[in-house]
């Protein structure tokens, strides 16, 4: 698909980008080569003082970075300041903690002498990322490894390409050198091709889990370590304990934030059945109150959905659902809007047979089910082939840790909102994908952790019989 910007709120192409071509491909791989190689047993102080140089430009340049974001992709102004402001933040935890994390383990062990494990970098690490958040996604992965000295090819999204270009653009502004990070507009073959190149370490995709197969298909052929950051079908379980006026101030945001299109956004709604009447009244009037209009107006609260694609996407998404037998509880109407809008929807009565029971939607649709125990609750959240995120509302906190325990998915949170912060980790289990971003488990998914065993002469006289060849 071709690289433009086109404004999901006029419906103008704004600008069409040029495919990269095979120089521009060789050229990120081989400048990226050679710094992985200067920076690998190099120090890391000068990349600290640039990271935190990246995230005092996003900061500076927040409304200038939010305004190509609401371009490219829709989101409310607001929303994209909180996402550059997020980026920051990120850039800053790494550039502060990164290298203690990256500092020599010590083992206790039998072999003679002293055992550790350093934490090199490994090579280029290729990224495919998607548009929802198009800065964030990026720098979820280019931070990290940035302080680990793993230089890093962009693939971006081909709807957000203005976000991935502003971002190369300020890597080389703080100082980072050529080769730190390249942003390239690649077609499938090329990314493939990209992914098989000997220089390429790690490759990280964030996508919908058909995205997720392909690339991991090209990576496991070519045997190099990847990380999957997929889709979900999240779960918001309402104990029978909860105060509803907390929770239906909540519940609607976890839906509508940037249009629905989050991965861990809260996709079905599993509502105690003493509750569930009046949470679906609740979250009705929510969704109801929402004004969609010009994503850069503060006062709009719903913004349109990313592209035209996406919008017939879900609309197909919802028909379908209600021709297998769902209830349409709210919305579903037309917006009387020249942009991308979809009326916020909800629907109940899903069956398990309904294509709405097990698929993704991503847009602004809440999928709501009535249980009669938490068991009920734990067992339909389960009953998914995704696990990606969660929330579990209960006037009792403990109760509602004891029950998110038992969801088969990679972050639960309880009597809050999910949110995303450089400290905690990030990722899903089953097609969710596998591996983490962020946090102290992110910074290690592309590091080679190397044993060093240090004697000071040798000895076989260990208690394991002095094995020497295993
Ligand atoms: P997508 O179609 O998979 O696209 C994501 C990225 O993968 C884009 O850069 C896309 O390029 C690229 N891509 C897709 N198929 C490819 C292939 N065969 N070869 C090479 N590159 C390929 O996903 P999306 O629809 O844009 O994003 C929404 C999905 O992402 C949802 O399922 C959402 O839940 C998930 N998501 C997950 C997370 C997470 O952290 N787990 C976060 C955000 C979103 P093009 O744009 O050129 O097609």
């Amino acid at each position: 698909m071709a690289y433009q910007t086109i404004s999901p709120y006029t419906n103008e192409t704004i600008k069409t980008y040029d495919f990269s071509d095979q120089a521009d491909i060789e050229k990120a791989l081989s400048t990226g080569h050679e710094l992985y190689k200067k920076w690998r047993n190099g120090p890391l102080d000068q990349r600290i003082d640039i990271l935190h140089k990246i995230a005092s430009l996003f900061r500076e340049r927040e409304d200038e970075l939010a305004t190509i974001a609401v371009k490219d992709m829709g989101k409310l102004f607001k929303e994209a300041k909180g996402e550059v402001e997020l980026c920051a933040l990120i850039a800053d935890y790494f550039a502060d903690h990164g290298a203690e994390m990256l500092k020599p383990t010590t083992l206790k062990t039998i072999a003679t002498g002293e055992a550790e494990v350093l934490k090199h970098s490994t090579g280029v690490i290729f990224a495919v990322e998607p548009w929802n958040f198009p800065y964030y996604q990026i720098m979820r992965v280019f931070a990290p490894n940035f302080i680990v000295g793993n230089p890093m090819v962009l693939k971006g999204p081909s709807n957000t390409p203005g976000s991935s270009d502003v971002f190369g653009k300020i890597v080389l502004e703080a100082g980072a050198p050529e080769g730190s990070f390249t942003n390239l507009f690649l077609n499938y073959d090329q990314a493939s091709a990209i992914v098989a190149d000997p220089r390429v370490q790690g490759v990280a995709l964030t996508g919908s889990e058909r995205g997720g197969r392909a690339i991991a298909k090209a990576a496991g052929e070519n045997l190099k370590k990847n990380t999957m950051e997929l889709g979900g079908t999240d779960a918001f379980i309402v104990l029978d304990d909860t105060d509803i006026d907390q929770v239906a101030d909540i519940a609607w945001r976890t839906r509508l934030y940037n249009a629905g299109q989050v991965c861990t956004s809260s996709k079905r709604f599993i509502v105690a059945d003493s509750l569930y009447d009046e949470f679906l009244t609740r979250l009705k009037d929510k969704f109801a109150a929402v004004k969609a209009g010009d994503p850069m107006d503060a006062s709009t609260t719903l913004a349109p959905m990313n592209s035209k694609r996406a919008k017939e996407k879900l609309q197909q998404q919802v028909d379908d659902a209600i021709k297998a037998g769902a209830t349409l509880y709210y919305g579903n109407e037309p917006i009387d809007l020249p942009g991308q809008f979809f009326q916020p929807t909800i629907l109940t009565d899903i069956s398990k047979g309904n294509p709405a029971y097990s698929t993704e939607m991503f847009g602004p649709v809440a999928s709501v089910y009535k249980v009669h125990s938490d068991q009920e609750a734990i067992d339909l959240a389960n009953d998914s082939h995704y696990g990606l995120g969660g929330i579990v509302f209960s006037g009792d906190p403990d109760r509602g840790a004891k029950v998110a325990s038992q969801i088969e998915t990679g972050m639960v949170f309880v009597n809050n909102f999910m949110s995303s912060l450089p400290e905690l980790p990030f990722g899903g289990v089953k097609a969710s994908g596998y591996g983490r971003e962020m946090s102290q488990l992110g910074i290690m998914a592309f590091v080679n952790e190397e044993l060093i065993v240090k004697a000071q002469k040798p000895d076989l006289s260990n208690p394991a019989g002095g094995l020497v060849a295993l």
